[in-house]
């Protein structure tokens, strides 16, 4: 069934995740600052409209896929914000966005204080992912609630999770990109050193993808150049996901760690690299990068 679709914040990921929704069969309208991510919309036979609320008007979902929590904040909770807007019509509201658990808690709320029903489902997967319509989301809300987004977020992705209770999905997230952050830098440690012992990555790369260290940055993401042809270490590690981006999220990681007392050395350790990937100029490029950092340090 043909679902009148809001769809705000139409980048990397949001772009193709809304031309997958026209692509299903549902009626979309978005919104985006830029204008060519407008026009990329209109070309893939969605809708635009020049403003948040121009998109979310007579819409039965909402969805939202923008950098951070302030944007977040600013779409939902800001004078003439949506939720004040679209509280008469109620649409369902999506955030996909990756943001802090406790501002997808807040907008949740305060989207429930008028009778709204909301979830935070932020995903994984990458551009790859959104384009192919393959990511996985990992949602937190009300189980009615994910009951009526799942059948739209079907559209978008492969695997559908519900962690749990508003600002679950954005658990999991953060959780999930902190193991990745360290795990990146693991693989290329190893890397680093079974080149100075004088083995070939790609033998490495066979054997210990069918051995015990193997993992997802291994197997498909090989952050050294050669093993894994599709991956971002073999084009000059253009995002995919940007190293940036991993900030933005093993920093989310930290300040939960910190709000909750739980002990994350190694995720400290990781997000201390990634800084300085981005520091030195690399913020836009694949965060598998720390790669390419990682080799020029000096043993102390
Ligand atoms: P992006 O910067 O490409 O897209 C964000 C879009 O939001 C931009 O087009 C921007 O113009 C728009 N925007 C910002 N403020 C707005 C506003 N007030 N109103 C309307 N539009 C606004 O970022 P992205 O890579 O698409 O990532 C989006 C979210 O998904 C982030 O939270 C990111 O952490 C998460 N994510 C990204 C990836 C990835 O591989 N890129 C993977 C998983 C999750």
């Amino acid at each position: 069934m043909a679902v009148r679709i809001g769809f705000i914040g139409l980048g990397n990921m949001g772009g193709p995740m809304a031309a997958n929704l026209v692509k299903a069969g549902h009626k979309v309208t978005g919104f985006d600052l830029n204008p060519a991510a407008l026009e990329a919309l209109e070309n893939a036979g969605g809708k635009i409209a020049d403003s948040a609320t121009g998109a979310a008007e007579g819409a039965q979902v909402v969805i939202t896929m923008l950098p951070a929590g302030e944007h977040v904040r600013q779409v939902f909770l800001h004078q003439g914000g949506l939720i004040d807007e679209v509280k008469d019509a109620r649409p369902l509201l999506i955030d996909c966005s990756t943001i802090d658990v406790d501002t997808a808690r807040e907008v949740t709320a305060a989207a429930a204080e008028v009778g709204l029903a909301m979830l935070d489902a932020p995903v994984s997967g990458g551009t790859a992912g959104a384009q192919n319509g393959t990511l996985t989301f990992m949602v937190g809300g009300t189980d009615e609630a994910f009951a009526c987004g799942k059948p739209i977020l079907a559209a978008m992705g492969k695997n559908i999770f519900h962690a749990g209770g508003p600002g679950a999905g954005q658990a999991v997230k953060i959780c999930n990109n902190m193991m990745l952050a360290i795990n990146m830098v693991g693989v290329s440690e190893g890397f680093l050193l079974a080149q100075k012992l004088g083995l070939d990555w790609t033998t490495l790369h066979q054997i210990c993808s069918t051995a015990t260290a193997n993992s997802w940055a291994l197997s498909n993401y090989c952050p050294a150049p050669g093993p894994v042809p599709a991956a971002p270490s073999n084009r000059d590690y253009a995002a995919g996901f940007a190293a940036a981006l991993m900030v933005k999220d093993v920093k989310l990681a930290q300040a939960a760690a910190e709000a909750t007392g739980s002990p994350t050395p190694l995720g400290t350790q990781a997000l201390s690299f990634y800084q300085k990937v981005v520091e030195e100029g690399d913020g836009g490029k694949d965060f598998s990068v720390v790669f390419r950092w990682l080799a020029k340090q000096k043993r102390e």
